[in-house]
């Protein structure tokens, strides 16, 4: 936010996105139809990913790491930098979406994962915090009882075994365990956070480390919006020759 250029990229992209392209975008409705104790019927709220199509098309990324659930976003930021390369000049790159291997990460709800929605593990959460939001986790809703077989295909802990646990333990102990109600929903979380912890741990401490440090982390901060500004501006100066304003 400390670099102005973003948002004056911003107010020129909104000048060129027709309304219906954000309109029909699949978070504007599953939000407004979620977060129904916020107010999200303002203009900020629409035209927010013509906000993240600026911060994309003004560092001209080729490629850019999301999960799946922002591939929606993508190919707006790239309609508009096809518009825009269209109507001006060919000043925007047209990014590629990069998804990683594993593209959906669900909530501790089984809602996608969202800071909005309260459902989030935070790489700044102590094992403990880990612990106690795995936990409560939901399941596949159809296993009531202990005794009932599951479905790990409809489970979101399942989902978070894909991302944490070895495929060989999976398929071998996990999954054929919930089918066949061998193993209780709490001793599969459990093995879940035995694989998970030592993911998060180091994460969590580099984390703490660093909060003791402070200049570190500004001085990164500095080096980054340093080689920002250089870029942003450059590329702005592009649009708006092309805009001749
Ligand atoms: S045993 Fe595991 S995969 Fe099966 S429903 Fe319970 S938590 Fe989900």
């Amino acid at each position: 936010s400390r670099l102005h250029e973003h948002a004056e990229l911003y107010l020129l992209l909104s000048m060129i996105t027709p309304v219906p392209w954000l309109e029909r975008n699949p978070t504007y409705k599953e939000q407004q139809q979620e977060l129904t104790t916020k107010d999200l019927s303002t203009y900020g709220f629409l035209g927010y990913p013509v906000l993240m199509a600026s911060d994309i098309l003004i560092y001209k990324a080729e490629y850019v790491p999301v999960g799946i659930d922002q591939v929606p976003h993508l190919e707006l930021t790239r309609e508009i930098a096809r518009r825009f390369n269209h109507l001006y000049s060919e000043v925007f790159v047209i990014p590629e979406a990069l998804l990683t291997e594993f593209p959906k990460v669900p909530g501790t709800d089984g809602r996608k994962m969202s800071k909005s929605y309260g459902n989030a593990v935070y790489l700044s959460d102590s094992s403990e915090q880990v612990t106690a939001k795995i936990r409560p986790m939901v399941t596949d809703p159809a296993r009531v009882r202990r005794r009932d077989p599951g479905n790990p295909d409809v489970c979101p802990v399942f989902d978070l075994h894909k991302i944490f646990t070895p495929k060989v333990e999976r398929d071998t102990i996990i999954d054929p365990g919930c089918r066949t109600a061998g193993i209780g929903c709490l001793d599969c979380k459990g093995v879940l956070l035995q694989h998970m912890l030592p993911v998060l741990r180091p994460i969590y401490d580099r984390r703490q480390e660093l909060a003791t440090r402070p200049e570190i982390v500004q001085e990164v901060l500095e080096d980054g919006y340093t080689r920002a500004k250089k870029v942003a501006g450059e590329t702005l100066s592009e649009v708006k020759a092309a805009m001749e304003i």
